[in-house]
């Protein structure tokens, strides 16, 4: 009975402690995973924003295009000044002339709005790409040290993993399976102190009778409440 109790309580105790280097494994691989995250979603905006440019950039180079033809259209029309016979026609050009002017200046309004719009982009880009290059970065430093802690965890863990299993199969396979069960059901804490009359597993008041036969431990008993194995530590 007592080497029962001994048994369970170091099973516990290993079945905790590799639950404890699981989470923390669990731990290392989550932070991983979010470095990939985090580059792919600056990645995805980077794409957008290389989308937006290719746009821009043709807008761009259209608007440079119609400028040109704005500008020899001022150099043909100015270049029928000498030949001008009336008053009249002369008037006519001149008016010509101001209307190609006012559409070339109008162009290059918009031209430098669009490459203003350019460069504000190009900075984001950049911003972008450096962010990018600093999170691969990191990445790569703390992946070397997650690997090496991944490493340790993973020799500690195997070391008490075999601990358990020569453990557990000291135990009746009843017992074993009802421990196991609980461990998992009851958040890691299958086998638990009674104290002053109560499971502190659930803290629920024991029947005084139950109670006081764990005392005198004759068998293996669970808290009628929880369910949880229960076990008294000897008073002198
Ligand atoms: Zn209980």
């Amino acid at each position: 009975m007592h080497e029962k109790m001994n048994l369970l309580k170091e099973l516990q105790e290993l079945d905790q402690e590799i639950s404890s280097i699981e989470a923390a494994q669990q731990g290392y691989r989550d932070e991983l995973e979010t470095f990939k995250t985090e580059a792919a979603r600056v990645q995805e905006m980077l794409d957008e924003l290389n989308g937006e440019l290719v746009f821009l950039q043709q807008d761009e180079a259209q608007l440079q295009q119609n400028l040109l033809k704005e500008r020899d259209n001022i150099v043909r029309v100015e270049g029928r000044l000498p030949e001008i016979q009336t008053q009249k026609e002369y008037v006519a050009v001149l008016k010509e002339i101001d209307m190609a002017k006012k559409a070339n200046n109008e162009l290059e309004e918009q031209l430098q709005a669009k490459q203003q719009e350019i460069s504000v982009l190009e900075q984001d880009q950049l911003e972008k790409e450096e962010e990018l290059e600093n999170i691969g970065g990191k990445a790569n430093e703390r992946s070397a040290e997650l690997s090496e802690l991944m490493g340790e965890t993973d020799n500690a863990l195997q070391k008490r993993r075999d601990a358990r299993d020569s453990v557990a199969a000291e135990l009746p396979p009843a017992l074993l399976r009802k421990y196991q069960t609980l461990f998992k059901r009851r958040g890691g804490l299958a086998l638990v102190l009674a104290r002053n009359g109560a499971c502190l597993g659930c803290n629920m008041k024991l029947p005084p009778q139950q109670f006081n036969s764990l005392l005198r431990v004759t068998e293996i008993q669970s808290c009628p409440h929880c369910n949880r194995l229960l076990y008294v530590e000897k008073q002198s």
